[in-house]
């Protein structure tokens, strides 16, 4: 058997899909990769995978080298190393590791969730900042909160643009700069922090309305 036959024999396009953060529904179907799609239109088979919205379509090692934008020996050889294909070693070991890279994948989608629950709390308050703390007169000194959300506001806004609408390498890129060297986290604990201090909060608007 040749290294292709060997993977297609040896991982199914679905175990794949979902090992790499797909969810694929009881219809088999799930949100497809390839374009920003809303409704689930990616039909995932066992050996085949077919877009019934912008026609993507083919096998395991196609869906892995679109995915991961791989040459097909490529995509192939990330399929083995993946899925500790080994001639020598009972399938079991493949069904372990599928576990292994599923969780991975659950751990993605968590981030993903943090961040979108972060990010959208940012924005609330970058919102509030600017609001709050816009000068009222040319003389008032600026507030460094306010100064932030002049500079946040739009770069926030288009990132949950993409968590929103974006395909899976974006929505990825966007996840892996925010969770490099903790800073969502970070983030998270000072807007606690800001809140439990009440730098702002209660706001009541100069022309009258509270928040
Ligand atoms: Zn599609």
């Amino acid at each position: 058997m040749n290294l292709f036959e060997t993977v297609k024999n040896n991982v199914s396009l679905r175990e794949a899909a979902q090992a790499y953060g797909l969810e694929v529904n009881r219809h088999g179907k799930a949100l497809c990769p390839f374009h920003n799609d809303r409704h689930p239109s990616l039909y995932v088979a066992n050996d085949h995978y077919y877009c019934f919205t912008c026609g993507e379509h083919g096998d395991v090692i196609d869906f892995t080298a679109r995915l991961f934008d791989l040459k097909p020996y490529d995509a192939a050889m990330k399929l083995v190393i993946d899925f500790h294909l080994d001639p020598d070693k009972p399938p079991s070991a493949a069904a372990l590791n599928a576990k292994r890279i599923r969780t991975e994948a659950q751990k993605l989608k968590e981030n993903e969730r943090l961040c979108f629950s972060v990010l959208s709390d940012y924005y609330r308050c970058l919102e509030e900042w600017k609001a709050y703390y816009a000068p009222q007169t040319p003389d008032e000194p600026v507030h460094d909160l306010f100064v932030e959300a002049c500079h946040k506001l739009s770069q926030i806004e288009y990132e949950l643009n993409i968590l929103t609408f974006g395909d899976s390498y974006e929505r990825r890129e966007i996840v892996q700069d925010w969770m490099t060297d903790g800073e969502i986290i970070a983030l998270k604990e000072r807007l606690e922090q800001l809140r439990k201090e009440e730098t702002y909060g209660r706001i009541e608007y100069p022309n009258g309305y509270a928040a």
